[in-house]
Order: C-alpha cells, then structure tokens, then sequence
C-alpha cells in the first residue's frame, strides 16, 4: 500500500529523517513509536507530503512521488495522493465556521466534485459510526475534545481513503476522552483498515497494532510484530525506551 525508499528530511542542516525505508501492506495496522523529537510526526507528514522530504522515494497504491525531482512538477500525483491518503491531527484541525457535518462534506464536495446529496448521507452514516448521531449540526467548539477528534475521523473516513494517518491522535485531549477516541480507531482496525498511528498509548499499540516501529534520532531501530516487540524487544534502545512505560 505504502512503500518508502531511503527518505530523509533536514530542517535547517539539522536531518531529523535518516533514510528511512519502509513498507505497510494493506490491511495492516503500523504504530509508530520512540522518544518525543525522534522524528515521528515529521515521518508522517511526509508519508503525505504535508512535510517536503528531502530525498528519497514516496509510493502510495501506483501513485509515486520521488523527492529528489522538483516538487513543483509533481503537484498533480500528489493531490491524487492525498486522495488516497487520510490524516488525522493532533489538534483535530476542523473548520471552526463549519458544522460536524459540513465538516465531513467538505473534502467529497469540493475536491472529489460528489454531488452534495450523496456525500451527506455518506457523512451522516460516518458520523453516527463514530458514535456522533444527532451532533451532525454541531459547531466544533461545542464539542468535546473526543468528538471533535471523532469528528475528524469521520472527515478522513468521507475520502474513502487507502490508508489513514494518525498523528498522536489522543496526545490533545484529557485523560477522560482519550478512550473514546481509541475505541473509535480500534473498530477500524477490526475492519482491517490499513492504518499508520503515531502514538505514545503503549497499551493500545500493543493491542492494536499489527506490527510496531521503534524510532530514535531519525531512524528505525527495530520493528516487529507489536506484540513481539513490546514482550520481548531485541534492541537495547528499544528496551530502554519501553521500560519508562512499565
Ligand atoms: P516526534 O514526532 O518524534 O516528537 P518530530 O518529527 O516532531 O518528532 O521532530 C523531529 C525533529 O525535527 C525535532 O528535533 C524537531 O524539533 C524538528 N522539527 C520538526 N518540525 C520542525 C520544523 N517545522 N522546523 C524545524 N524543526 C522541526
């Protein structure tokens, strides 16, 4: 579904990605965890180019963007990748001026050109799985954090996306609303969506996750099964990292 070749990514001299390699099969669900500042969120970003890699190789389904060519003359595969491509925010990113369900429409509507009609419905089917019926004309800052988080679930959702992004999805909210956001995103992955999560709920990677990625200072120290990885991790990094949770 994804496959990424030697990626890297520098601010400013300072290379935060170090030729990164990567690969998510369809169906699988990626947690991607290490220390804050090792790279994890810039990873992400760049998996959609909502960060400029530096280098390196971006495929997403037949869609390739190759970073080392000029952005600019592939602005065309990378809208078409973002179509493919949901993301999920820390800080849920809504429209403040629009309704849950406005919300929702916006990308069917105006990017995918699907009459209005067939994306409300689509919209109001999306907003009550995420358990948000009756909430369809809610304006975001009458929401709970957890629903404007589910809300924006149901905003990537409405792209029928391959894949969705989940940048430290639950990291905004209080502790109370943390698991109602995690429920949401764990009956996605029973339907076997193909999923990636930045995430420092260790538990839930562990539960949910198909398979774990641990990165320290720009590259991936060691992947694995989550399970595996979180009973019995091979690397001293990892263990180190992993027994600050326990
Ligand atoms: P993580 O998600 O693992 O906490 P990040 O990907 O957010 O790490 O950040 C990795 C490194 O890149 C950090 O040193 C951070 O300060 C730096 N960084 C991230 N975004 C920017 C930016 N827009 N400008 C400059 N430095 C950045």
């Amino acid at each position: 579904m994804i496959t990424v070749r030697n990626l890297t990514k520098s601010f400013k001299g300072q290379e935060v990605l170090k030729g990164i390699d990567l690969t998510i099969e369809p169906g699988e669900v990626v947690a991607i965890i290490g220390p804050s500042g090792s790279g994890k969120t810039t990873l992400l970003r760049c998996l959609n180019l909502l960060e400029v890699p530096s280098g390196g190789l971006i495929r997403v389904g037949q869609i390739e963007i190759d970073a080392s060519k000029p952005l600019k003359q592939q602005q065309g595969l990378i809208r078409k990748l973002r179509q493919h491509v949901g993301f999920v925010f820390q800080n849920f990113n809504l429209f403040p001026h629009r309704t849950a369900l406005e919300n929702v429409i916006e990308g069917p509507v105006v990017v995918k050109k699907e009459p209005r009609e067939r994306a409300i419905e689509r919209a109001r089917r999306l907003l009550a799985k995420v358990g948000l019926a009756g909430k369809e004309d809610a304006y975001p800052k009458r929401l709970s954090g957890g629903q404007q988080q589910r809300v924006a679930i149901a905003r990537a959702l409405a792209m029928e996306p391959d894949v969705i992004l989940f940048d430290e999805p639950t990291s905004a909210l209080d502790p109370e609303l943390v698991g109602e956001v995690l429920a949401t995103i764990r009956g996605l992955a029973e339907e076997k969506r193909t999923m990636v999560i930045v995430t420092h709920e260790m538990s839930f990677a562990r539960d949910v996750a198909n398979r774990a990625i641990f990165i320290d200072k720009g590259v991936i120290v060691e992947q694995g099964d989550a399970k595996a990885l979180f009973s019995a991790p091979k690397e001293e990094r990892t263990k180190q990292f992993l027994s600050k949770f326990i």
